[in-house]
């Protein structure tokens, strides 16, 4: 079997056995780019390794024994010789890129003869001291387990007796002085010697890296980023390059264009005389790219030449390594860099108007969920900041929250509910769990490339980062800045997209959507054949979906109007009347309310399809809680207070006792109601066809769709579609105006979907209720389920994910499926939409194309993210 591939032999569609960075790697050398030559350890080699019991496969060692020879006559150095050695970094390489997780060791094959050797060819025997301290310490961390910080602390005393403040003071003894205490260190902890001989050290960074697929940080990071635990790592073996030579050496990260938003720009950074880990690490702040253009003007227009053309070749904005030795440049990795919501659909249309990529591909770049913070609030631009620190603009988007030092602090916190930031000097990947709960991150050090930036944006959150004028101070949980004292929990807010930080809460406005962004979601709008509709209550709210781009209401839920203060009391009254003609009295009072609404949303709405739902949930939603009840009625009779209010409340109490259910959500609800008091549903017809017969005197065209909730039984629609055409025909003869209107149901019990052919008879349109629907399908809760034990059910891999918010299609999808057949089947031309959660959902949205829904409705500032997953699920 083969184990092992040279760069030459792979290909960038090779990524599930290479690796992303090796897979990558190998295209860049056969499009002939300065890559150094190196081979690739596949990741079928990884997972046969944890087949056999962390055992390198049969075969593998012989495999790299000999595709280290091609290394070797490329490039006339042999691992082991004293006189030419040969050194390589090992690095990890997963099919999808997981920044950071994994362990890098560079510099392999140095030891105590082919240190000297290095220092000859090189001419520098200050570089190759330096170069084997790297070494000894990447490898006693990474491969021998030995914590980093017994390392720098001897490198920081014996800066201190040496009276220098950084690192490239030291002379040459020094950092020979450096090495042997390393070595010492090595011996100590592990109990044995430093291995001196290449092949040894090879293979322990082999089954380093073959390990670290399975640290704890890793699986994190898989498990938030939803990665397959079974896809494996592979291990690059490059000949290294030195951009620690001098000052005409150098390493950078760059992309193609700006990450955070989108701008046709290079944009990277670099550091003059260093080693790669450097700049990704955050410890030194590093040059802007720009830069480079005065200090080396030929390798920075190589470099910018090579951008351009591996953007045609991937056609998508590259994440790219490089190292300069000595004036020449090598590329190290790309890939497709992470962006952030913006950036991806300013580069999507980009990429369009240059012509390198189909509106198809465009729409299919942008991940629909991370839209949501764009669509989100931000800082007002019209407020005063008090800003009291300014950082680098990491990744955009606002966030207010206590300051918290420590990542699993942030983490707990984060899980109680509370608004964290987590601050930092720099984040690392031991930070991720602390990262995933945080409202947004903050650091003193490190650049727009760093592990904290990276991973914000990838996250869609908040992130300042290289905010140098704080000073913090982790023993005592604070932060100085000027004059100012900033302790932990103490509230900032900081703004990821202009780098400000301000003390305090910060008042945030509503989005908008930019031009690219609305150009995008015009050409998913050509593309998708699933109709978007938002859920809507109010006026306001209907205007704001119109806005981004609702084509119709989808779910009006008339209780919501109910509720309002100067209602509740006449509703309440409605509940509580003793005989009809009191009930009616109510009603009559609510009547020209409900009319108002429904005037305004129709109209909000004039030329699109509004569905209003009669009202559904169980009456004593409306009424005083009886426990606080109580306490008002025994404050009363222990201090004597007013009879006739004491008489009033026990009658209240008794009422709401009498109403109130075991189950109130499989009670009395839905159109149960309907059933029981029809002149409740009969006066909101009424308001219904009242606001539209003035709107059609106004000469504004409306679409209203009546609708009844939680139907299970076809002649529960025909009783009730009755009271309704009843109404419309009394609103008629007394106007004189006629007008159109369609009366459906919505499918939210199981029963209701096994019948559907039935119900289709006297029904215009379905609409899946897909909360109630889950509910009533699983037997779950959906106001307990979530708290109680569905956490665990999902944590537990019982159930893949959270049925209230990703559509259960095995179960509740099923249902649905047999619904629109049996409905169908009846009339041909059943209007079918969804108006549950998951109508926002882009993984149910793609169920409900994939089922011949009609259309999907979701709340207004989902409605964005539904038109381009609607149009995702038809590419
Ligand atoms: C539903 O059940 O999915 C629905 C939309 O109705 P509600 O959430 O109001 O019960
Ligand atoms: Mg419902």
């Amino acid at each position: 079997h083969k184990w092992v591939y040279t760069f030459e032999e792979g290909r960038a569609d090779m990524k599930d056995l290479l690796g992303g960075k090796g897979a990558n790697l190998a295209e860049m050398t056969n499009i002939g780019l300065p890559v150094p030559p190196g081979i690739i350890i596949t990741t079928e080699a990884c997972n046969q390794f944890y087949v056999e019991n962390r055992q390198f496969p049969p075969g593998m060692e012989e495999q790299v024994r000999e595709k280290i020879k091609t290394l070797e006559a490329k490039t006339g150095k042999r691992f082991g010789d004293p006189e030419n050695p040969l050194l390589v970094s090992v690095r990890s390489g997963a099919p999808i890129s997981m920044p950071g997780m994994m362990d890098t060791v560079l510099n392999l094959g140095l030891n105590d003869e082919t240190v000297q050797g290095l220092a000859r060819a090189a001419g520098d025997r200050r570089f190759a001291m330096d170069c084997y301290r790297r070494f000894l310490n990447m490898f006693g961390d990474v491969v021998l387990g030995i914590e980093h910080v017994k390392f720098e602390r001897v490198l920081e005393t014996h800066k201190e007796q040496c009276g220098v403040n950084f690192d490239n003071q030291l002379t040459a003894e020094q950092w020979q002085y450096v090495v042997e205490e390393y070595k010492k260190i090595i011996e100590r902890e592990t109990g044995n010697p430093f291995p001196q001989d290449p092949m040894e050290q090879l293979f322990n960074a082999v089954y380093a890296v073959f390990n670290s697929w399975n640290n704890d940080r890793a699986i994190v990071y898989r498990k938030v980023n939803k990665i397959a635990d079974t896809l494996g790592t592979a291990v690059n073996v490059q000949v290294m390059v030195f951009g620690n030579l001098g000052n005409d050496c150098g390493t950078g990260v760059a992309f193609t264009r700006n990450p955070s938003t989108g701008a046709s720009e290079l944009y990277g950074e670099y550091l003059i005389n260093a080693q790669g880990e450097d700049v990704v690490a955050g410890i030194r702040t590093p040059q802007p790219i720009a830069t480079l253009q005065e200090e080396m003007p030929d390798v920075y227009r190589q470099f910018a030449e090579t951008c351009t053309l591996l953007e045609k070749h991937y056609k998508n904005m590259q994440d790219i390594e490089f190292t300069i030795e000595r004036g020449k440049l090598y590329m190290l990795q790309t890939r497709n860099g992470k962006r952030t919501a913006q950036a991806a659909i300013k580069i999507a249309v980009d990429m369009v108007n240059e012509g390198l990529i189909s509106r198809e591909e465009a729409v299919m770049r942008v991940e629909p969920a991370h839209l949501d913070h764009l669509l989100h609030r931000r800082i007002d631009p019209n407020v005063n900041l008090e800003v009291f620190a300014k950082g680098l603009p990491a990744s955009p988007g606002a966030a207010s929250g206590k300051v918290v030092f420590d990542a699993d602090e942030a983490e707990k916190m984060g899980q109680e509910g509370q608004k964290v930031i987590l601050v930092r000097t720099e984040t690392t990947p031991d930070d991720i769990h602390g990262i995933v709960q945080a409202q947004g991150i903050l650091t003193s050090r490190g650049g727009m490339t760093s592990h904290a930036a990276v991973v914000a944006r990838g996250m869609g959150k908040p992130c300042v980062c290289g905010c140098e004028a704080i000073r913090i101070d982790y023993d005592n949980e604070e932060f100085m800045v000027g004059g100012l004292t900033v302790k932990k929990g103490d509230i900032i807010s900081i703004d990821g997209a202009t780098g400000q930080v301000m003390l305090g809460e910060v008042s945030m406005i509503d989005p908008e959507l930019s031009a690219e962004f609305q150009q995008l979601l015009e050409w998913a709008d050509e593309i998708r054949a699933l109709g978007v509709r938002a859920n809507a209550d109010t006026p306001a709210d209907a205007a704001k979906a119109r806005e981004f781009g609702a084509e119709g209401i989808g779910l009006t839920r008339t209780e919501h109007m109910f509720m309002a203060q100067d209602r509740l009391p006449i509703v309440q009254e409605m509940i509580l009347a003793a005989t009809e003609e009191e009930r009616q009295k109510a009603l009559d009072r609510l009547l020209p309310m409900q009319e108002e609404d429904f005037y305004g949303i129709l109209k909000a709405m004039e030329g699109l399809p509004v569905t209003i739902r009669l009202l559904d949930p169980p009456l004593h939603e409306f009424l005083p809680n009886a426990e606080e009840l109580m306490v008002e009625i025994n404050t009363l009779r222990l201090t004597g207070g007013d009879a006739g209010e004491l008489q009033e409340k026990e009658e209240l109490l008794r009422k709401v006792r009498a109403l109130s259910e075991f189950n109130p959500m499989l009670g009395h609800r839905g159109c149960r109601l309907g059933i029981t008091f029809p002149e409740v549903y009969a006066m909101q017809a009424r308001a219904i066809f009242q606001a539209v017969v003035r709107l059609v005197r106004e000469g504004c065209k409306v679409i209203p769709e009546v609708e009844i909730p939680l139907v299970i039984e076809q002649n529960e629609l025909a009783f009730l579609r009755e009271v309704v055409e009843k109404t419309a025909e009394d609103v008629m003869r007394e106007t004189g105006v006629r007008f159109e209107y369609t009366v459906g149901t919505m499918i939210e019990v199981p029963r209701a979907a096994l019948l559907a052919g039935e119900i289709a008879r006297v029904a215009e349109f379905f609409s899946f209720g897909t909360n109630d629907l889950t509910q009533t399908t699983l037997g779950f809760s959906r106001d307990d389920a979530e708290g109680k034990f569905l956490n665990e059910y999902v944590e537990k891999k019982i159930l893949k994910d959270n049925p209230f918010v990703v559509l259960d299609r095995k179960g509740v999808g099923k249902l649905m499926q047999m619904a629109v057949q049996a409905g169908r089947s009846v009339k041909p031309d059943l209007l079918v939409g969804i108006c549950g959660e998951h109508g926002g959902e882009p993984s149910s949205i793609e169920f409900c194309h994939l089922t011949g829904l009609n259309y999907v409705s979701c709340s207004p500032f989902r409605v964005p993210i539904a038109r381009l997953a609607a149009a995702q699920a038809k590419v």
